[in-house]
């Protein structure tokens, strides 16, 4: 080996990928390192990240210009490479998706955080915009990764919505009456129609922490009966969340690695810690970002998954962007948490956790060596391939499921997906599914071993239409 051939690979893009998000982050490796731990380069915009080379590999986070062909140079040592990056806005755009900060009445938009910190609505709306951002590249990212195809969605910028509704009356709302308030007022304010092609996220801007007494057990159930106005919930077209978190999180892409390694302890008797237990600002913020993911997940027609971001595993978030991971102590998590859809008063009614409680610190603590805990299952990939907002494809046409003969049918276009999940009281856990990409079928059958009670059949075509029928056969 010597130092003019170190060869530098870039994971998962080659000349021919296309973008239409903005951020990007380059994945690449150095076969035969030498020991230079740095890599240079040159791009042509400030708007680039780079983190220390660790055992070979290397990652850059960096925001495309937009409708244009960027260049990036790489060099480590004496080896050198250009990466051509192309950007091209999604045209025409059919779906969206639309960021929003709510602000209530008579409240001013401003967010728990430290006393010197920046604090006033549009900086939590730029807030919003890095983090839809970053979601969007979590999931186009992990597309590319299994599919070798660039997929993503369009992304509105955040707007901030004046809710009719008084700040002393949503906090002390649980978050089924809040999510149906604003999602009232969103159809009022923009209609059914518009509402079959745009998907909200919403912010709350009114979430408070009440602060832990000095003598208060410090666990998520006192930190939960201390939050209000924090919900996290999703159904089709709105996520709604809180803003307890944002005070961890940053404004701008280049204090993006800080952010996530930044290991500050939060002060609990003053600011919300939903961390998993961490109690640092970075792990807040990947708490954060993996639980944003999961309720888009869901706005995508998601489901639950035992594992990956529509399951156990949203902290990890900081691993997807970090180059040098470093392991964490963190119970595993407890889907039972994510009640999408389901409305019944007797269970915990926010994404802060339950948290089992058997031993299980040491299992992803082992797993943490080398991977980075971000991902989808596969059907998860699936469907988002192929979801209109995906895809853009307006395409109408029916999937209808005969019970009697168990039969799954698309009328216009081949079946890409059927799955069985648990009933909603179970929260909708993935118990099987069928990928039928390759089948080329516009029926399926499903299998006389298949147990079809209380369960929620959910199938998707080619042109991204969905079925999902709730079936309960003894
Ligand atoms: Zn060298
Ligand atoms: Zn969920």
């Amino acid at each position: 080996m010597t130092c003019e051939n170190h060869s530098i690979e870039i994971k998962h893009i080659n000349e021919n990928t296309c973008f239409s998000r903005k951020i990007i982050l380059i994945i690449g490796t150095i076969k035969d390192p030498c020991d230079h731990q740095v890599i240079e380069y040159s791009y042509n915009s400030s708007d680039i990240v780079k983190q220390s080379i660790f055992n070979g590999n290397f990652k850059i986070l960096l925001r495309l210009t937009e409708d244009t062909t960027s260049t990036l140079k790489i060099k480590y040592c004496q080896s050198e490479v250009d990466v051509s990056l192309l950007h091209k806005s999604i045209d025409p755009v059919i779906y969206d998706v639309k960021p929003l900060y709510i602000v209530p009445k008579n409240h001013d938009g401003k967010f728990q955080c430290d006393d010197n910190a920046e604090n006033y609505a549009d900086i939590a709306a730029k807030k919003i915009d890095l983090m839809m951002e970053l979601s969007q590249c979590v999931f186009s990212t992990k597309i590319i990764e299994s599919e070798k195809e660039e997929w993503s969605f369009s992304l509105e910028k955040c707007e901030i919505f004046n809710s009719d509704l008084d700040v002393e009356d949503v906090r002390t709302m649980d978050q089924f009456e809040l999510y149906d308030k604003i999602a009232a007022e969103l159809i009022d304010k923009f209609g059914d129609e518009a509402l079959k092609r745009r998907k909200f996220v919403g912010f709350m801007s009114c979430t408070r922490f009440l602060g832990l007494d000095p003598d208060e057990y410090y666990n998520y159930v006192n930190i939960k009966n201390k939050t209000q106005a924090s919900p996290s919930l999703s159904t089709g077209f709105l996520a709604l969340l809180g803003n307890g978190s944002f005070y961890a999180l940053p404004n701008d892409l280049d204090e993006v690695i800080e952010a996530f390694q930044n290991k500050k302890i939060i002060n609990v008797a003053k600011l919300l810690d939903d961390s998993n237990y961490r109690r640092t600002y970075g792990g807040c913020f990947a708490t954060f970002l993996g639980s944003l993911i999961h309720e888009m997940g869901h706005i995508f027609d998601l489901g639950h998954t035992n594992s990956g971001l529509m399951g156990t595993d949203i902290d990890y978030v900081h691993r997807f962007f970090l180059c040098q991971y470093f392991t964490e102590i963190m119970p595993k998590r407890n889907i039972s948490n994510c009640q999408q859809m389901i409305k019944d008063e007797n269970v915990l009614s926010n994404r802060i956790t339950k948290i089992k409680k058997n031993g299980i610190y040491m299992e992803k603590y082992h797993e943490q060596k080398n991977n980075d805990l971000t991902f989808f299952e596969p059907n998860c990939l699936i469907t988002l391939m192929n979801h209109k907002w995906f895809s853009q494809n307006a395409n109408e046409d029916e999937i209808n499921f005969d019970e009697a003969e168990r039969t799954v049918d698309s009328k216009n276009s081949l079946l890409v997906l059927v799955e069985i999940r648990e009933s909603e009281n179970k929260n909708s856990i993935l118990r099987k599914f069928w990928d039928l990409r390759n089948d080329k079928i516009n029926q399926f059958q499903l299998p006389n071993d298949t147990i079809l009670e209380n369960v929620t059949i959910f199938a998707m075509n080619g042109n991204g239409v969905t079925l999902r029928k709730h079936v309960n056969t003894k």
